[in-house]
């Protein structure tokens, strides 16, 4: 039954993941001793398209969580369910993959509230066990499974941030958005734009990259070009697919917008 579950997380075709350095030998090295992973960097600059892609590499399933604040540590163990027949015993996904061998990545976990983020302690050092103490089980990690999170180091408040007894447990890779010509590749790939195009989508970003920090608290995304990408394959024109995928999601106040749709003016 557990089998069959974990069966829907394999991904069956490579992901497209375009490497910007030494991250998928470095990755490899980490998964042979099975230490856990920390992926550091902006929102949308590829870190779970690398998992994505690293975990096909490896032949394991992938098991992803989206953290928030009203997650529980029930959310990621499990709970029991009433049915039919009565109380019945649901593993969480964090269960799931390690019992059964998957990688288990927790996206953006200092969302989750500290007393959410520790139950991931005893999987991360040499016991590898997971207690599931409403059940009364000792879960054993299966020998392949792998504990990956995400981190955006710009997101951290003295209120928001992962505490030192927990960061020390795992290896870090940082990402940041790739260089030029690698971005643009990139965006030509997964929107389907032309290079030339995709070039000048990149242009826009980094300007909007310089305003953060001037009034911008994140700049515009690699995720945010495919989308531009793809608007402007449907037919949208430059301008206004511009608008809408890079300038409107990122900035309310006027003289923000004024200042990024200068910089699409003067691409487009
Ligand atoms: P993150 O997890 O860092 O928020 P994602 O991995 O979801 O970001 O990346 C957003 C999108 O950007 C992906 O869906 C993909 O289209 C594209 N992307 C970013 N970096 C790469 C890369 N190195 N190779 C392939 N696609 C990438």
């Amino acid at each position: 039954m557990g089998e069959d579950l974990i069966e829907q997380y394999r991904i069956r075709s490579e992901p497209y993941y375009r490497a910007t350095g030494n991250e998928i030998a470095l990755y490899e090295a980490a998964y042979s001793v099975r230490m856990p992973l920390m992926l550091k960097g902006p929102t949308g600059c590829g870190k779970t398209r690398f998992v994505e892609h690293m975990a096909w590499r490896l032949g394991r399933p992938l098991v992803t969580v989206a953290c928030n604040e009203d997650m529980t540590a029930s959310d990621l163990i499990g709970r029991f369910l009433l049915d039919a027949e009565g109380t019945r015993w649901q593993d969480g996904p964090l269960t799931l993959a390690a019992r059964h061998g998957a990688i288990c990545y927790l996206d953006e976990i200092v969302e989750a509230r500290q007393d959410t983020v520790v139950v991931i302690h005893p999987l991360t050092d040499t016991r590898r066990a997971l207690p599931l103490e409403k059940k009364g089980e000792l879960v054993r990690a299966h020998p392949d499974f792998q504990l990956v999170i995400s981190y955006n180091p710009g997101y951290q408040s003295m209120m928001k941030d992962l505490k030192p007894s927990t960061k020390q447990r795992f290896g870090a890779l940082d990402f940041d958005y790739p260089e030029h010509g690698v971005e643009a590749e990139i965006v030509a790939h997964e929107s389907g734009v032309s290079l030339q195009l995709a070039d000048k989508l990149v242009s826009i970003a980094e300007r909007a990259r310089n305003l953060k920090g001037h009034g911008l608290d994140e700049g515009i995304s690699t995720r945010m070009l495919v989308y531009a990408g793809s608007l402007i394959v449907q037919g949208v024109d430059p301008l206004a697919a511009c608008q809408m995928a890079l300038v409107r999601p990122i900035s309310d106040d006027p003289d923000m917008r004024d200042a990024l749709d200068a910089a699409v003016a003067t691409v487009f």
